[in-house]
């Protein structure tokens, strides 16, 4: 390689052969024919020609020089057809010295090819996507030289820029119209509904291509130059991201840095890197061109492993593409923005002007993963493991994500964005409807109060108390503040979070759940302990228990957020009556320490149970004795009452939680609570559903504690419901001979025939 930047190394011949063709101002089918021209006399071929893929279907004679003309725009081949359908096939160029002993060589009398041996076809790429294919014939049998199948390639990516150029003025200057460069056609994605919610909106990919702005070399040793720069900073900044010095870092991204790491010193990568360059590119078109090969055959892969490295790579492609840039990574995000991401950190998302997101669209993504967790809390539907959607979408399509069921619909129809209007407007009437609520209480038809709080963790949570017109927040999930930061919270964080969520409920109670850890929830900086079933493994209470110092850090913080305040506690996960007192008797220390040092002390404590497995159900007299009050952890208990992972989609949907025996015991711990007077209230999503969450009011539960998008339809529903009536209803179900499955059938009907909205 040349490296000095003033030795000028010319382009090769064709290169210069095909800036002159550039230059003029005519027609894209002009370009095409001037292209085949210089490409014929420089290459000394007999036939040169360009096919394209015309509305995603068929490859057309574009442009030629060698076949007769008039087959142009005539000649048409699906792909996989023939020698030329093959190339546009597999995406890889095809160097043949005896075409017509091919298996695939398909004969066309009318562009009287026959007398052609050598044939050398280069896939015409963008993006990934093949546009059409470049062959060059000749009649003396020969197999072309690596370099001038290099050389093909590079004329063929100057010429996909050319028709995508064409595309965007709308192929008015040449007869190209018609040619399905990007998507066009109506999609629909399915992946799952991790944040409910509707939306439509404009695609934004989280991490675009950059396009390179030249594409051809002036002085290919200056170009040589640039690449070897911008490979080294790549690496260099690689190599920082994975060793962590780059602040931000989280596990799952280290895993992609990793990947990142494999490519940056792929000695492959880099060397067709050099290759295009020396060929005549610029660094920034020879990274958009190995990234298109790359990506036409990753796009052929079905292993999603390999999948999820095509997008490793092309990231990489496009940090390499900033960096020759010398431009930073801010981005003007448009109104309703819909934000597609392979997988997307939490601060990534935070990162994001909430104003302008409509949606997310995860290629990956879990319900329970931060990012998850987040979008919820902030109102936005997420729809994850839409597999495939990256390569579907282009920045700027309209979306209509639908969040309810799962579903991406991408370049949707008319039809279809009136019926989605149609449901986006009763939403918006719903809202409206609850907005009018907001002020009163949720007292039932025959007198029952019911207190509907908030379920919360961040602060991006605290504003919808009020916005949702709450009584409070039930469950305040403290290893939300840890999920989502880089590093462990210093106790002045943690202290001042919490101060925060009690000044924003004013006098309303805020329940403190202690740190639910382990299981799926999984802190960035900690190593993971692998376990086979991390739901029934070292999580929560145990952790808080064997290893006390964080659980009193934490203990600790929360006391001095209390200071002068009402503090509300409870433990998560106990499972035996004995881990509930001594987790007590650990707060109780905080309590004597902050005393001994003279600190203010919380001005009234209550320390709670969260009842979260079934063998606490069976001891709740016994709880009750050491419990202020108790706390149903619905989706906990019902999970590992069912014996289903309330993860694993196959399985968490299986069982009603409406079923007799689930209500049976449900029932049970509300009568036990009631006869120790305690307190009991049920926490996690069962409670923000109408149907559910008027069955527990009949149960006797009249504390309910939801995501905040539940708070507007669990209040109009358990105004208008006679808890008595449905109680009646309920019960006489609940004997253990019962055969039925589950009443929410019965429930259902006896909504409707009481006019109670659900
Ligand atoms: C529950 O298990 O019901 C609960 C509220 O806790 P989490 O969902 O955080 O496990
Ligand atoms: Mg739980």
């Amino acid at each position: 390689m040349n490296a000095d930047p003033h030795i000028i190394t010319t382009p090769p011949k064709l290169m210069r052969a095909i800036r002159s063709a550039m230059a003029g101002t005519e027609s894209v089918q002009e370009r095409l024919d001037h292209f085949v021209r210089a490409i014929r006399s420089s290459m000394q071929v007999e036939v040169a020609s360009i096919y394209l893929l015309r509305a995603g279907e068929d490859l057309e004679l574009s442009a030629t020089q060698g076949l007769k003309r008039s087959a142009v725009h005539k000649t048409r081949m699906k792909p996989g057809e023939g020698l030329v359908g093959h190339v546009a096939l597999t995406a890889r160029p095809l160097n043949l010295a005896d075409a017509p002993s091919h298996p695939l060589f398909s004969y066309r009398p009318e562009t009287g090819e026959d007398p052609f041996n050598s044939f050398l076809g280069v896939p015409i790429l963008r993006g990934g996507r093949t546009l059409g294919v470049l062959v060059v014939q000749s009649k003396t049998s020969r197999t072309f030289s690596e370099e001038e199948v290099e050389d093909l390639l590079t004329v063929a990516m100057v010429l996909a820029e050319i028709i995508v150029d064409d595309e965007r003025v709308g192929g008015k200057k040449a007869a190209l119209k018609g040619i399905a460069l990007s998507p066009t056609k109506p999609e629909t994605v399915t992946g799952r509904a991790f944040a409910p919610g509707l939306a439509r909106g404009v695609a934004v990919l989280h991490q675009p291509p950059v396009a390179p702005a030249n594409l051809l070399a002036e002085n290919i040793a200056l170009e040589e130059v640039r690449l070897e720069r911008a490979i080294a900073e790549l690496r260099r900044n690689v190599d920082a991201m994975v060793s962590g010095e780059v602040a931000g870092i989280t596990r799952a991204s280290r895993e992609i840095f990793d990947a990142y790491r494999t490519f940056a010193y792929d000695r492959k990568w880099v060397g067709r890197l050099r290759e295009a360059v020396h060929s005549g590119l610029t660094a920034e078109a020879a990274v958009e061109r190995v990234r298109n090969e790359h990506r036409a055959r990753l796009m052929k892969v079905r292993d999603p492993y390999l999948r999820a490295r095509l997008h490793d790579l092309e990231d990489l492609a496009n940090r390499m593409l900033r960096l020759l840039a010398g431009e930073g990574t801010e981005r003007a995000v448009p109104d309703d923005a819909i934000l597609f991401a392979r997988e997307l950190g939490p601060a990534e998302l935070l990162d994001y002007d909430r104003e302008k997101l409509a949606a997310v669209v995860l290629e990956e993504g879990t319900p329970s993963s931060h990012t998850s967790i987040i979008a919820r809390a902030l109102g936005l539907p997420l729809v994850g493991r839409a597999q495939g959607v990256l390569d579907k979408i282009e920045t700027g399509d309209t979306v209509l994500v639908d969040a309810e069921d799962g579903r991406v619909h991408l370049r949707p129809l008319e039809t279809q964005i009136s019926g989605f209007q149609l449901r986006l407007n009763i939403r918006g009437e719903m809202t409206r409807a609850y907005d009018q609520l907001r002020f009163r209480r949720a007292v039932t038809q025959d007198g029952q109060e019911v207190d509907l709080m908030l379920n919360a963790g961040l602060l991006v949570d605290l504003p919808q108390l009020d916005q949702a017109g709450a009584d409070g927040i039930g469950l305040f999930r403290t290893e939300f503040q840890f999920m989502v930061s880089d590093f462990m919270p210093r106790l002045q964080q943690q202290t001042e979070l919490y101060r925060k969520a009690i000044e924003a409920a004013g006098d309303r109670p805020v329940t403190f759940r202690t740190l639910d850890l382990g299981g799926d929830k999984i802190l960035p900086y900690m190593d993971p302990i692998p376990e086979e079933n991390p739901a029934i493994g070292w999580r929560a209470i145990r952790i808080g228990l064997d290893r006390p110092g964080l659980m009193r850090y934490q203990l600790r913080a929360l006391v001095a957020a209390g200071a002068g305040r009402h503090l509300r506690i409870m433990f998560p996960m106990v499972t035996v009556v004995d881990e509930f007192i001594e987790a007590k008797a650990l707060f109780t220390r905080e309590i004597a320490r902050a005393s001994k040092l003279g600190l203010e002390l919380p001005a009234k404590v209550e320390v709670g149970v969260m009842l979260e497995t079934p063998s606490l159900a069976w001891q709740v007299d016994a709880v009750c004795d050491h419990a202020d009050f108790v706390s149903v952890g619905a989706n906990d208990l019902l999970q590992f009452f069912f014996a289903s992972d309330r993860d694993n989609a196959r399985v968490s949907d299986r069982y009603d939680p409406l079923s007799p025996a689930a209500l049976s015991m449900m029932s049970f711990i509300a009568d036990r609570c009631r006869l120790n007077d305690t307190p009991v209230s049920v926490c996690g999503e069962i409670a923000g559903r109408p149907l559910e969450a008027m069955a527990l009011v009949a149960l006797g539960y009249h504390s309910l504690s939801m995501p905040v998008t539940g708070i507007g339809p669990v209040k109009s529903a358990v105004m208008a419901l006679d808890a008595e009536a449905l109680r009646d209803l309920i019960v006489p179900n609940l004997r253990v001979t019962t055969r039925l499955r589950s009443l929410r059938e019965p429930i259902a009907e006896f909504c409707a025939d009481n006019g109670i909205p659900i």
